[in-house]
């Protein structure tokens, strides 16, 4: 028998409106009061998985009857606030992850509250046309042509993973979206630096090409792809019947910042009717910045770029984008018109466009923080983010325990050596030493909790990286950074050697 209903139905997840003002105010209040006092705290407790599942109960059984939502609001934010890595901490100098606008959090709760579903314009008429403004106001920010069609995607990784998509059908002909990539023989050659970040992997795999159609190409001493050694590549391939799909140019490499060459490698790509591709999910923004390097200009010559709102434009996770020349390119790779939808409206329906269906609104967030700073803040923040960066490689440099290795945008590479060793970091005898004690260093510097920084491999040595992505880093945090990292150094160096 079906349930009774009563006439006037009360279910559990009904709030009312005012039970949803004064929670969504205690939140705010607690939230703000969180913000205020992050810098005072550690970036992160570095507790223990066990001690983590502990706090939570992880083994707790999905509760039978239901509970109040204050103390529920409540215990998530002791949870969360108390036990998290926060990447909005100024000391925060790890990976790529931006601190997030505040106003980024509030569009996030006005997009729940609304909760336009994006995957068609109908569903979402005034969501679908900001999301359409916010490309068009990445794309001008980046100098890509504002003519170009995108969408908003999860991050870095998808934004690249579609443009792969797009390439795909665009080179290989619309029939491969039915006869798969292997139809008819044709073998496909991805090329990109050895340098390039790992969504290539993940993409070439799912897009049925297999990870040995990329051809890794090695950089130079700057970490630059090696235009001649690409150029062999596509030709030793063709000679063999292999077909030049894409060629991807690195704009901020994920290690070191390195900015490929991007003009020739437009150049290149033109000459053999491969796609150009410049993933800039992290790097690309800088484009927007005088006195960085002049080929990001050149990432307006690409057939697709990847960017990621959630670095270089502090938006909250998640947030990616896509810019590609042609929007009919996303269409060709992704449309199908199933009996279910008819919508006939003359605008953009972003299920055409990518892979996912119902979309949530990821631009507000990214729409709003691009209205709030403008294209002059935003040049200011990203530049003072590199000449963070570049003071630190000073700082680090005249400390005298440190040998920086790269600065390339907003990205230091470095190690601690001790005094001892100096002068010795090549020999067989120290190279291996000096990669352990600061891959020592590393552990100990992120369970310390006084800043967070992470790891590259630079020629074959192992770096620490800062990475400076964060509207509140200041000068003075990073004048902070030699000392303590050379304390930490020079404390397991000597328990090391006694
Ligand atoms: C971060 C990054 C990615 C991956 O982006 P996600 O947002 O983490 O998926 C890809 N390429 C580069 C250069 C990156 O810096």
């Amino acid at each position: 028998m079906p349930a009774a209903l009563p006439p006037a139905r009360q279910t559990p997840l009904a709030m009312s409106a005012e039970t949803f003002r004064q929670l969504g105010h205690d939140l705010v209040d607690r939230l703000a009061t969180f913000l205020e006092a992050v810098p005072d705290g550690p970036v992160t407790r570095g507790e223990a998985p066990a001690r983590v599942r502990e706090l939570l109960d992880a083994a707790a059984a999905l509760p039978d009857a239901g509970a109040e939502a204050g103390p529920l609001l409540a215990r998530a934010a002791d949870l969360l606030c108390d036990h998290s890595l926060l990447n909005g901490h100024p000391r925060f100098l790890g990976y790529i992850t931006s601190s997030p606008a505040p106003i980024g959090m509030l569009a996030d709760l006005l997009a729940a509250a609304v909760n336009p579903n994006v995957g068609a314009w109908r569903l979402a008429p005034m969501a679908s046309e900001i999301e359409a403004q916010t490309v068009r106001w990445i794309a001008d920010l980046v100098g890509y042509p504002s003519s170009c069609g995108g969408l908003l995607v999860s991050g870095g990784n998808m934004a690249n993973m579609v443009a792969l998509f797009a390439a795909r059908v665009s080179v290989g002909g619309a029939a491969i979206r039915r006869d798969g990539i292997a139809a008819g023989g044709r073998r496909y050659g991805v090329y990109a630096s050895e340098e390039t970040h790992t969504w290539l992997q993940k993409a070439t795999d799912l897009a049925g090409l297999g990870t040995d159609a990329i051809r890794w190409i090695p950089t130079d001493a700057s970490q630059r792809v090696r235009v001649e050694a690409l150029r062999e590549a596509i030709a030793t391939d063709r000679v063999a019947g292999r077909v030049p799909l894409m060629v991807v140019g690195t704009a901020g490499s994920v290690s070191t910042g390195a900015v490929d060459p991007l003009r020739e490698l437009a150049a290149l790509s033109r000459e053999h009717g491969a796609w150009f591709h410049v993933d800039g999910a992290y790097g690309g923004f800088a484009a927007a910045v005088p006195g960085t390097p002049e080929d990001l200009q050149h990432l307006a010559q690409a057939d697709s770029v990847a960017l990621d709102p959630h670095k270089w434009l502090y938006a909250p996770l998640e947030a990616g984008c896509v810019l590609v020349r042609d929007e009919a390119a996303l269409r060709h790779a992704f449309s199908y018109h199933p009996p279910y939808y008819h919508f006939g409206d003359p605008a953009t329906n972003y299920f055409d466009l990518g892979v996912q269906n119902s979309r949530g609104f990821r631009a507000l967030k990214v729409w709003l923080a691009l209205a709030q700073a403008g294209r002059r803040g935003y040049v200011q923040m990203i530049g003072e983010d590199i000449a963070l960066s570049e003071r630190l490689a000073a700082r680090l440099a005249t400390h005298g325990d440190f040998e920086v290795l790269t600065q390339g945008l907003s990205i230091t590479t470095f190690r601690y050596v001790p005094a001892e060793w100096r002068g010795r970091e090549q020999t067989p005898a120290i190279a291996p030493r000096l990669d352990a004690l600061n891959e020592a260093l590393l552990d100990r510097l992120q369970a310390s909790g006084e800043l967070f920084v992470s790891n590259a491999v630079v020629c074959g040595r192992y770096a620490l990286r800062a990475c400076i992505v964060n509207i509140h880093t200041s000068a003075a945090d990073v004048d902070a950074v030699p000392a303590l990292i050379a304390a930490h150094g020079r404390a397991i160096h000597t328990a090391g050697a006694s």
